[in-house]
């Protein structure tokens, strides 16, 4: 009795400690980082090799593909903790590490594919050998090694047409989600409208295309009182109803939640004074606006905001023009406010 718990005790003790050396080796040899989720993936591969995980893995690693991250988090196994609520910083360095392995996942098919591609080369040699040997040796031709050859030639094409396939999906995934990661960087989540950054950019080609620009600068008059009376949640929508109106009436043009509560927008093609009518429109729609409590429907009473437009002149940066167009709404907030002040 004792003897056997004993026998058993020992190999338990023995097989923990081989399947955490497999583990260990499994993560080296697919160059996957030990955290707990690429930990945890192997655990559950190397625990149940039979299991449906293990013949996933099997499926994909076949033509001797190392995995990549994606494949693991597509298998399920993706334990880390969760990216949700992870800053954009955590996000764009995950999508930067998840484009790196792809990208040495590119190199090694690269390298697999170039040696198949030899094989297959040697292959036909060999084919073509055998077939003038067999000819040489009075006609009879060796169909056997022939077939056998052949065989062994599309079973190569076959499995690097797959590997192509799947590395080829991969990468289409990953342009989208990197072409995602671009656009969030450049708008603002609360509007949705083009961020700052946005904003620098499309002055930068604007300028460097020779079109007329004009800056304004929009800031939203004695906003910390509506935060003050009503919550910082009203005024969050009260600043997504003033995106709303700036980019309906100036469409066409770049509008920019510049930062708080200051919008910015960059007029091209039009003089400054088209530019003004346009935001001039925009103004008188947001002030004559009844803005209520969705709760309580109790008026929130007027909201207006305040703008200097300056016009760019040729080769100027962003932040002279800005900072003319700043000083602008400086002056139209001491004129009184609600107005718009051009220079
Ligand atoms: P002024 O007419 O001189 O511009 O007065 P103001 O009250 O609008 O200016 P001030 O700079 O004193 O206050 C700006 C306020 O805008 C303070 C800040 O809490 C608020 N704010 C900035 N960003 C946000 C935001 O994203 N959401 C909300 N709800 N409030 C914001
Ligand atoms: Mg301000
Ligand atoms: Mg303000």
């Amino acid at each position: 009795m004792v003897g056997a718990r004993a026998v058993r005790a020992a190999s338990e003790s023995d097989s923990p400690r081989r399947l955490y050396d497999r583990i260990g080796e499994f993560l080296v040899n697919q160059r996957l980082d030990p955290d707990p989720g690429n930990y945890a993936f192997a655990y559950h591969l190397l625990a149940n090799p039979e299991g449906p995980l293990a013949r996933a893995v099997h499926a994909l690693t076949d033509g001797g593909v190392r995995l990549t991250q994606r494949d693991i988090e597509t298998l399920g196994c993706d334990l880390r903790p969760a990216q949700n609520g992870k800053g954009a910083k955590e996000k764009a360095d995950g999508l930067v590490a998840q484009t790196q392995m792809q990208v040495e996942g590119f190199q090694d098919m690269v390298t697999a594919i170039r040696a198949e591609t030899e094989d297959f080369g040697r292959d036909l040699a060999a084919s073509a050998e055998a077939i003038s040997r067999s000819t040489d040796a009075g006609g009879a031709i060796a169909i056997d090694e022939v077939a056998r050859i052949t065989a062994a030639m599309i079973e190569r094409v076959h499995s690097t047409e797959a590997q192509l396939a799947r590395a080829t999906c991969e990468a289409s995934e990953l342009r989208e989600k990197l072409e995602e990661a671009r656009d969030n960087a450049r708008r603002d989540p609360l509007t949705d409208l083009p961020n700052r950054r946005a904003l620098e950019e499309a002055y930068a080609a604007q300028a460097a295309s020779g079109t007329q620009i004009c800056v304004a600068v929009c800031d939203v008059d004695h906003f910390k009182s509506v935060n003050d009376r009503f919550g910082h949640a009203v005024g969050d929508r009260v600043l997504k109803a003033i995106a709303e109106a700036l980019g309906q009436t100036c469409a066409g043009h770049l509008v920019a939640r510049y930062g708080g509560e200051e919008f910015a927008v960059l007029f091209t093609g039009v003089d400054l004074r088209t530019a003004r009518d346009i935001l001039d429109t925009a103004r008188v729609t947001v002030a004559t606006k009844r803005y209520r409590l969705r709760e309580s429907d109790a008026p929130l009473g007027e909201i207006t905001f305040s703008a200097g437009i300056a016009p760019a002149a040729a080769g100027e940066g962003l932040s002279t023009v800005f900072h003319r167009a700043d000083r602008l709404l400086y002056a139209a907030k001491t004129a009184g406010r609600n107005c718009l002040h051009i220079g």
